[in-house]
């Protein structure tokens, strides 16, 4: 029975209310608190405070009881989370836990998930490429999604907005596929890297390895020195949360900054469970909440809702929003939502050796690889050759490094012997595939009415699966990289298909996408839903391609742009 009387109407409506407060939620509450806006900030999970709740950050390796490894009964209670390489002893309390929160597999999903302020930025990679033009015209040029309602020249400013703000290394390397922004000094290429950079653009013209572009501060600027944040160390134990703030996170970020203005109310153990539409005002007034400890049900309201909850979560959300003028999810007239959900394709990769180069190796650690843009489809759409077999194309990581080959499970003497005398064999190369997929309309998300998670809410079916034109890709990446590979004298090639499910990219995408007609899309080129203008989807589901970049820099320049329009539109009386 939903409560009404913890408070005044009045004491629980807001200017704009923030569904979710990781990586893309943060803008938004960045953004409005900045301009003087009263906003509240939902999340679902608990609080997680930069630099105070990060208790591993500052272990020893054997402070660990297990060295970091997960012992074998929480691997096997989490039998998804425990697919992604960070969900280890150092960092697991930033994931879910897989009983607590169920949802329908009508085809296998990894879905991966950390419920706490900050979210996933917690956890990222830290990869942070801009979409070129040729990424937004995709679909239109090649007929395989609705057009986009905006171009690279609408988001390029928004890029810089919060490269600046976010701190992203990286080299100005003039590439059409993959547009320079605002770097930091760039992390230095491996000499094996660069062996391997020099000898691909000798033999393709389209082809080009560079290091990767990331959210480290390798030279802080005074705008980071604000927000307490300071250079980057090279620990790479970033998935521990940074005692510097050396990596871009909601938590050492934009969620402090947001705090700092007096303008944000940040309300963990907040499930949102609907958006209140109000069939006379013929706009959304608020939101209700789910309390995740006494699962109490509250009303919060604002003039403004911006949806952040991560692609998935968007998506349940708007389904779970129905009234009588939206019986089948808010905004929904179109029909489309949950539909043309897609993601990226991770499961290639090739590995092999380097006999070169024997008397160097990798000095120190670097929290960044290599990176090879994408140049198949770029253009146009081949018609001859083995591009022509599929559409779109793919991305793909490189990295070379010299690993030392002590034994690090001996013990006492010859512990000592291999730490003291390392073995260096060959440089180690190795690169993994990130696959454009196709959003489709058969590739869906919807609620399972018999089934409830235990805030209450519908579980969400997650039917999604990769098509031919994805096994084609993955043909093409391994023939093309065993090539490249084999024409660098790279040995003792390996190369692998994991055949893993879709989800363990944590790239989702769609399902709320954007559009020039309302009638085959959600959202307008504000990340409005067309029919209830004051409601915004900026994270993932806002998707209507999926291009092969990683895609949370683009999420956080959407929200960045959206939350400024809507800010003006207040002004305006317009919303
Ligand atoms: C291991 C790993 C590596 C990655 N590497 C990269 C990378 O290199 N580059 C890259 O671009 N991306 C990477 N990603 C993906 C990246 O983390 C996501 O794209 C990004 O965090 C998405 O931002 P978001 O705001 O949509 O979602 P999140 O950051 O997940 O935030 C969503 C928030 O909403 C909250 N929430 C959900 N439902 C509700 C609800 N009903 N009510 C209230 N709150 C709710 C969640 O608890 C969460 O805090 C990686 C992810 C992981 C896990
Ligand atoms: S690599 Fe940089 S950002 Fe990551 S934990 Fe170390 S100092 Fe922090």
């Amino acid at each position: 029975m939903p409560n009404f009387n913890i408070d005044s109407q009045k004491a629980r409506t807001y200017d704009a209310i923030v569904i979710g407060s990781g990586m893309s939620g943060g803008w938004a509450a960045k953004e409005f608190t900045e301009k003087g806006l009263k906003t509240l900030v939902l999340e679902r999970g608990r609080d997680v405070k930069h630099n105070v709740d990060y208790p591993t950050t500052n272990k020893m390796p054997w402070e660990f009881e297990h060295r970091e490894r997960m012992p074998r009964e929480v691997v096997e209670a989490n039998p998804i989370q425990s697919k992604c390489y960070n969900f280890k002893e150092s960092a697991a309390h930033f994931f879910i836990r897989d009983q607590d929160q169920p949802y329908v597999q009508e085809k296998p999903f990894d879905w991966i998930r950390g419920y706490q302020v900050g979210g996933k930025s917690m956890l990222w990679a830290r990869q942070t490429q801009r979409w070129s033009k040729y990424d937004f015209e995709g679909p239109a040029r090649d007929g395989f999604a609705v057009e986009w309602p905006i171009g690279y020249d609408d988001i390029a400013p928004w890029y810089s907005y919060v490269e600046k703000f976010a701190g992203i290394t990286g080299n100005k390397d003039g590439l059409d596929a993959l547009p320079d922004g605002e770097f930091l000094a760039p992390h230095e290429m491996t000499c094996v890297e660069k062996y391997f950079k020099e000898k691909v653009a000798g033999t393709y013209k389209d082809r080009h390895i560079i290091i990767g572009r990331a959210a480290h501060l390798t030279d802080p600027q005074q705008i980071h020195y604000d927000q307490g944040r300071a250079k980057c160390q090279h620990r790479v134990m970033c998935e521990r949360g940074c005692p510097f703030g050396g990596f871009f996170s909601a938590n050492a970020s934009t969620i402090p900054w947001a705090m700092k203005t007096g303008n944000m109310t940040l309300r963990p153990h907040s499930v949102v469970h609907s958006i209140i539409y109000d069939e006379k005002k013929q706009k959304a007034t608020g939101v209700r909440v789910i309390d995740a400890n006494t699962k109490e049900m509250t009303e919060f309201y604002a003039r403004v809702i911006f949806v952040n909850a991560a692609a998935i979560n968007s998506n349940l959300i708007l389904l779970n929003s129905t009234s009588s003028r939206f019986p089948n999810g808010l905004g929904n007239d179109s029909g489309t939502l949950g539909r043309y959900f897609a993601f990226h394709n991770y499961r290639a990769r090739i590995s092999g050796e380097y006999e070169g180069f024997l008397d160097t190796t990798t000095d120190g650690r670097r929290p960044n690889g290599s990176y090879i843009p994408r140049f198949r489809n770029l253009y146009k759409q081949e018609t001859s050759g083995p591009a022509s077999r599929f559409l779109r194309g793919y991305a793909a990581g490189f990295s070379a490094h010299r690993r030392s080959g002590s034994d690090r499970d001996s013990l006492g003497a010859s512990l000592k012997e291999s730490l003291l005398h390392p073995e260096l064999g060959n440089w180690s190369v190795g690169s993994h595939m990130m696959g454009e997929t196709i959003p489709k309309e058969s590739n869906y998300l919807a609620l399972d009415p018999s089934l409830k998670d235990p805030y209450g809410l519908p579980q969400l079916k997650i039917n999604v699966a990769y098509d031919d034109n994805d096994e084609k890709m993955v043909k093409d990446y391994l023939e093309q990289m065993t090539e490249m590979f084999t024409m660098a004298g790279f040995t003792n090639l390996r190369t692998s298909d994991s055949k893993q499910a879709p989800g363990l990219d944590i790239h989702e995408m769609g399902g709320v996408r954007m559009g020039k007609d309302p009638k085959t899309s959600m959202l307008n080129k504000w990340h409005q839903l067309h029919e209830v203008p004051n409601v915004f989807v900026t994270d993932g589901a806002s998707m209507t391609s999926t291009s092969t970049q990683n895609p949370s820099l683009t999420y956080m320049a959407f929200t960045a742009r959206a939350a400024n329009h809507a800010v003006e539109e207040m002004k305006k009386k317009n919303l």
